[in-house]
């Protein structure tokens, strides 16, 4: 009886993951038709100051409308691009994209603006990644100082060197560099110091219980003490509630990033929020029945 309990058990596992398998397959052509025909598209969220409420910079988010399943989130499938190197030409999309649309948002008087795009460690440890940020730079006209690189701790894990000469020229052509989903990383503490970093994303699942749990309350200060020691600033990132912001205010966080403020958006509705964003927030009386 075990052995056939020992067969059946086979059999599960191997029906499980063919069909794991296939659906990866599957999932995979999908997405090479997606970056070929254009169903992938680009969400902004605004940073905002935590001072002056004002947006100072928005990050890109990508997208994938797929025309079965609907729109799918970049937790999704960024991994699986990850393995299977779609990433390489998904990224250069979003990269490409993300500065256009800056470019856009500036011509429309939001210059003091900057847009940060996510950089996978497989990017960065691509022979040319240095050549693709210069070419959208270049194609986009957009100024170096208007674009930021968020880049996870562990991605100088792999090929350490590589990565941070790659991290130090890209700061050397003006563009910035952010440690995203900082904290969560298992990364030694002495990397930092090898980061050639502006700025240091605090990770959401610190800031969510940061007003009631003394051991995010402590990480989250002590992170952001350290990051004005070091020079940087800092961003908290999933900030979702008003008592959250006040928190964070207090403590001296730079800018915040959350739902609080605004979800991640289609470029049109970018431009209407930063639109009311300088109109005080205020609703301005509707003019149509006049014009
Ligand atoms: P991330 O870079 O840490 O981006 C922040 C994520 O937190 C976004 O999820 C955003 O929608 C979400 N978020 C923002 N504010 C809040 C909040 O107040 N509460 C909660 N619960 N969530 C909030 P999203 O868009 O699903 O992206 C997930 C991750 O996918 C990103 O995490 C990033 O690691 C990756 N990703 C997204 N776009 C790209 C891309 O173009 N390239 C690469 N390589 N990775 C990307
Ligand atoms: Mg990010
Ligand atoms: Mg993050
Ligand atoms: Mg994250």
């Amino acid at each position: 009886r075990a052995k056939q309990q020992g067969r059946n058990t086979y059999q599960w596992f191997s029906q499980e993951f063919n069909e794991e398998a296939s659906f990866r397959v599957a999932l995979r052509n999908e997405l090479q038709d997606a970056i070929d025909q254009e169903q992938l598209s680009v969400y902004y969220q605004p940073l905002v100051d935590a001072r002056s409420g004002q947006t100072r910079n928005v990050e890109a988010l990508v997208r994938w409308q797929h025309p079965v399943r609907g729109l799918i989130s970049p937790g999704d499938f960024v991994p699986l691009a990850e393995e299977t190197g779609q990433i390489i030409a998904l990224g250069e999309w979003v990269l490409r994209k993300a500065c256009r649309d800056m470019v856009h948002l500036h011509s429309r008087g939001f210059r003091h603006c900057s847009i940060s795009v996510n950089v996978s460690p497989i990017q960065l440890r691509k022979e040319g990644f240095i050549q693709t940020v210069t070419n959208a730079l270049r194609a986009s006209g957009l100024p170096p100082e208007s674009l930021e690189l968020e880049v996870v701790e562990s991605a100088i894990l792999l090929d350490t060197d590589l990565v941070i000469n790659t991290l130090h020229t890209i700061r050397e052509l003006g563009v910035h560099i952010a440690i995203d989903d900082f904290g969560t990383g298992f990364s030694s503490l002495s990397y930092i110091k090898l980061l050639p970093a502006n700025k240091i994303k605090i990770d959401r699942s610190f800031i969510r219980d940061v007003i009631e749990n003394r051991s995010d309350a402590a990480i989250t200060q002590g992170v952001i003490s350290m990051a004005h020691h070091l020079g940087l600033e800092v961003v908290a990132e999933g900030v979702e509630t008003e008592a959250h912001a006040a928190y964070l205010r207090k403590n001296h966080c730079d800018l915040l990033q959350g739902f609080a403020f605004a979800r991640p958006m289609p470029f049109d509705d970018l431009l209407m929020f930063l639109n009311n964003q300088v109109s005080g927030n205020r609703l301005a009386p509707r003019t149509d029945a006049n014009s």
